[in-house]
């Protein structure tokens, strides 16, 4: 069967993970989770005690981090389990100096065209249809508004017993947004031939139904 890749980039908090979690399910591909690796690189820099946005300190990391995205969506760094810790508001405050950084995202980026190799995936980012996989078969840019972002994260992180405020999330968003778009190397931007999808009016299920059938109709079934 042929290999497929299915890029789903979009700004922060736009659904882009309960989607791809989804198809990939729904089609039996494999769902890489490229934010999850930003956020465990951070994560460990937090842990080594240096400032986040200070790029010397943070890129000679490269040379020591190693992030396993396991199939059960549990993400390894150096072997010890952060699933859960790279999800936290400190994290979140600070992924995008990280991400900036032209050394960590090649780093990364390499790990994330391996994966891509072998398997059918479902990739999500905001570099994956532009620079990470610019041959994916289909890519989506999926935007909401940024208050329904925020109301979406926000009440992702109260299931989750992560703590946080509706004004602290919408904040973080409107933060990551900025750095995330304005960064010199592979910044968040929809590919030219990307399929906007706004869906801020719409459920995971219409969001996901109408993302199958994009794939159905490119890859002939
Ligand atoms: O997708 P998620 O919100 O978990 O990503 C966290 C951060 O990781 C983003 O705000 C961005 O700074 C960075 N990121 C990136 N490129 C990707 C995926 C995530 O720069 N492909």
């Amino acid at each position: 069967m042929k290999k497929v890749a299915i890029a789903i980039d979009g700004p922060a908090a736009a659904g882009k993970s309960t989607v791809a979690k989804l198809i990939a399910k729904q089609m039996g591909y494999t769902y890489i989770d490229t934010g999850a690796m930003y956020r465990a690189y951070t994560w460990y820099c937090m842990e080594k005690g240096v400032d986040c946005t200070n790029h010397d300190a943070c890129v000679p990391f490269v040379n020591e981090v190693n992030i396993v995205l396991k199939p059960n969506n549990v993400v390894l760094c150096n072997g010890i389990d952060v699933t859960k810790q790279i999800r936290e508001t400190r994290v979140s405050a600070n992924v995008s100096y990280i991400a900036s950084y032209k050394e960590v995202r090649l780093f990364l980026v390499d790990q994330q065209r391996k994966m891509a190799e072998n398997d059918s995936v479902v990739m999500d980012g905001r570099d994956i249809g532009t620079y990470v996989l610019p041959n994916a078969e289909v890519k989506i840019f999926q935007i909401a508004s940024v208050e329904t972002r925020a109301k979406r994260r926000y009440d992702e992180n109260m299931e989750k017993g992560i703590l946080c405020t509706l004004a602290e999330i919408e904040e973080d968003v409107r933060k990551r947004d900025y750095i995330d778009s304005h960064r010199e190397f592979a910044p968040l931007k929809k590919a030219n031939d990307a399929i906007e999808l706004d869906t801020s009016y719409m459920n995971v299920e219409e969001v996901v139904n109408a993302i199958i059938k994009i794939i159905n109709g490119k890859i002939g079934k």
